[in-house]
């Protein structure tokens, strides 16, 4: 299952050649979907897979539609009947070795997500490795999931158990493909459910790969399928199937909406993980080299296509003009470029559609009054060449957005960072809750009590002091409001991947009397 597989397309390939040479050796089943060892393929509409960074074409597959959703629940129906009753010492065994299996594959993985996605390789690089952790660590979990002994009047045994859902979907989006396909499958896996991942129809490549490593690794058949398919077709036929337990879903509003909607209509919970507008607040005695830093970090990276991105800037009046000098300086010295180059810093928009939605965004900030003063003329080395047909955005700095301005409150998912100012703390806080989102957000300052009042009157699921976008497995993740609900990621998600079962039992020779119902 392991050894060092071959990397070396980029020297001797046309970039726009090389996402189709790495298909042809890594991927040799094609996108369809994968289950039990075996890769369907389609008979829809035809999709089509861009190299973000050229435009090129790399191949055309077809959309398994409703059916390929029926073929992977009837084969995870079966991979959960083995899966949820296998000893958790064996699945903690297994999901050790899935583990080992994406550490040792980490490179292969980062250069399918780069080469496929637009992200660079140091971005890609972190999230296989992180991949990797969150399958250790709830290997980890796999043999300690217990349930209560619970104390009742009367002579009783009372205890609970922790039951797997059975079939679990994932449904995820293109910005983090493989790290979102780890962050539900590992926690749903380790808990006894068998899981289908619907990967996001722009990037099905990474989750298809770690299926088929996953397998080579021990994991049973149908216990982890992958289904790439068209979210109107195999999506909602997925998470509209009677037979799935329980959806974990990382996307949109609109889409989570109509994804939770459906799960209701045939009982099924969800866990949803949605968008966000998140604040990050600059008091003026921050310290203003870290918070510029933050800021550009929690924007800019993944070219801002980052559920936690930290879109907007909230900043104090008195240190704005220095602030933003500081942001500017850092954004002068961004390296935009090929992701497969492991010195570049920012890659392409990943679809040709987000790519228009983000300019037209910009568009509208402009004509609503923000002064952009940076991102207006694309860097000379990508007007040219292979990379001409990509979907490239410089970073752009859109100062003096207003509260009633439509970038306020609006997802860019882009490298666009909003810039309005506050006089005080009341004002900062009442205007970071403004949008409905409720994701994350930080603040800068050296008050260590502001920072605790800020954290706590902010309302989002994950915040930072004086600090941007660390996340760890380990730690809860999820938002309020319009973000969504429920929290993947640190021991309670597991909480989110069983029910309880209570059992009760005598604890006398003779049953005790029937209670009274009344
Ligand atoms: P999206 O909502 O367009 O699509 C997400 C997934 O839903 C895709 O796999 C898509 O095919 C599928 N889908 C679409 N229609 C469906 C339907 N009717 N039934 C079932 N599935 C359907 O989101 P996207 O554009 O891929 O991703 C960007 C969004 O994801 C942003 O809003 C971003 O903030 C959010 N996001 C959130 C988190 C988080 O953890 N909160 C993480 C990453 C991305």
């Amino acid at each position: 299952t392991t050894g060092t597989p071959d990397l070396t397309p980029p020297a001797d390939l046309d970039p726009g050649e090389r996402a189709r040479a790495l298909l042809d050796r890594h991927l040799p089943g094609g996108i369809g979907v994968h289950t039990a060892g075996v890769t369907h393929a389609g008979s829809g509409e035809p999709v089509e897979l861009r190299d973000p960074a050229t435009g090129a074409l790399v191949t055309t597959w077809a959309d398994p539609g409703a059916e390929g959703a029926t073929v992977a629940v009837d084969s995870a129906q079966r991979g959960a009947a083995t899966w949820g009753e296998t000893n958790p010492f064996e699945r903690a065994r297994i999901l050790r070795d899935v583990a080992t299996a994406v550490s040792d594959h980490a490179e292969e993985l980062a250069v399918l997500e780069s080469a496929t996605t637009g992200k660079p390789l140091r971005d890609t690089r972190g999230e296989a490795a992180k991949a990797a952790e969150m399958f250790a660590y709830f290997a980890g979990w796999a043999d300690k999931i217990t349930g209560d002994t619970v104390p009742v009047p009367g002579d009783w045994m009372t205890y609970t158990r922790k039951v797997p859902w059975g079939v679990v979907v994932a449904v995820t989006p293109w910005n983090a493909p493989l790290f979102t396909a780890a962050w539900n499958a590992a926690p749903a896996l380790a808990a006894g459910n068998a899981v289908i991942v619907k990967p996001s129809e722009f990037t099905p490549v990474t989750s298809l790969r770690l299926a088929a490593l996953a397998e080579d690794a021990g994991l049973p058949p149908g216990v982890l399928s992958v289904a790439p398919g068209l979210g109107g077709t195999l999506g909602a036929a997925l998470t509209g199937d009677p037979r799935v337990g329980k959806i974990a879903f990382i996307g949109s509003v609109p889409t989570g909406r109509a994804v939770a909607g459906a799960a209701a209509a045939v009982g099924t919970p969800t866990l949803l993980e949605l968008g966000g507008k998140s604040a990050n607040i600059v008091f003026d005695d921050g310290d203003l080299d870290r918070a510029a830093h933050g800021a550009i970090a929690g924007i800019f990276a993944a070219a801002g296509q980052s559920c936690v991105a930290g879109s907007r800037l909230l900043v104090h009046r008195d240190v704005h003009d220095e602030l933003i000098a500081r942001i500017r300086e850092g954004v002068g010295r961004l390296r935009l470029g090929d992701p497969l180059d492991p010195r570049t810093e920012i890659g392409p928009i990943v679809t040709r559609d987000q790519y228009d939605t983000v300019c037209s965004l910009i568009g509208t900030g402009t004509s609503e009054g923000a002064d952009r003063i940076t991102g207006h003329e694309l860097d000379s080395h990508l007007r040219e060449g292979p990379w001409r047909g990509g979907n490239w955005v410089m970073p752009t700095i859109l100062d003096g957005v207003g509260r009633d301005h439509t970038l306020e409150r609006t997802e860019v998912f882009g490298p666009v960072l909003s810039v309005g100012t506050f006089t005080d703390e009341d004002e900062a806080v009442a205007r970071a809750n403004g949008t409905g989102f409720g994701l994350a957000g930080a603040v800068w300052t050296a008050d260590v009590s502001r920072a605790h009042r800020v954290a706590h009157a902010v309302d989002a699921g994950t915040f930072w002091i004086n600090s941007y976008k660390t996340i760890h497995v380990a730690v809860p993740f999820g938002g309020v409001g319009d973000s969504g609900w429920g929290r993947s990621s640190g021991p309670g998600v597991l909480d989110e991947y069983t029910q309880t079962k209570a059992v009760w039992v005598p604890t006398v020779p003779a049953p005790p009397p029937f209670p009274s119902l009344s």
